[in-house]
């Protein structure tokens, strides 16, 4: 809800930034307030203010609108999907993440099931990875890059590796 969406709902008129609206107390207001004592408007911090100058309470004026004071608030308890998504895939990956210990401990003590567990090990550590992947993009792509290097120094050797890279790239700088 926006200011201007609550001083609709309450036959606001614009003046300047803030809108003149009729209160909707009835217990100050007995017939209606005919003089829109309620002032709406949007602060800086981005919440929805109300005053009311005949002396209605903030409270009052949302318990006759039947709101709350969350629903003043212009961010900060706003739905936001792209964090509710992430709270869930954050609960999953704990959840896998017990799984796969789980999975682990079953190999250990269950040997006639070695097989069987081992095989949900892995089809949880491969859900894991991809959840951890989109979680932490940057831990991702610090992970390919060891495995990157892990990979070309079994394919090479150190040795190799060791006479095909500059030599400056070992030498230590003096700098004055
Ligand atoms: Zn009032």
């Amino acid at each position: 809800m926006t200011a201007s969406e609550l001083a609709r709902q309450l036959h606001g008129k614009k003046a300047g930034k803030r809108w003149q609206c009729r209160c909707p107390c009835t217990t100050m207001h007995h017939n209606g307030d005919r003089n829109r004592s309620l002032s709406v408007w949007e602060s800086e911090d981005n919440w929805i203010r109300l005053h009311c100058f005949t002396g209605c309470t903030r409270d009052e004026i949302l318990a006759a609108l039947g709101l709350k004071v969350r629903d003043l608030a212009l961010n900060e308890f706003r739905r936001n999907p792209e964090w509710e998504q992430r709270r869930r895939d954050e609960d999953r990956l704990k959840l896998l993440e017990h799984q796969h210990g789980l999975a682990i401990m079953a190999q250990a003590v269950i040997p006639e099931e070695r097989n069987y567990w081992a095989a949900v090990e892995r089809n949880i550590a491969i859900k894991g990875r991809a959840l951890r992947g989109k979680l932490y993009p940057e831990e991702k792509i610090r992970r390919e890059k060891e495995r990157e290097l892990q990979r070309i120094i079994s394919e090479y050797g150190f040795e190799e590796l060791w006479n095909c890279l500059p030599q400056s790239v070992f030498e230590v700088k003096h700098e004055n």
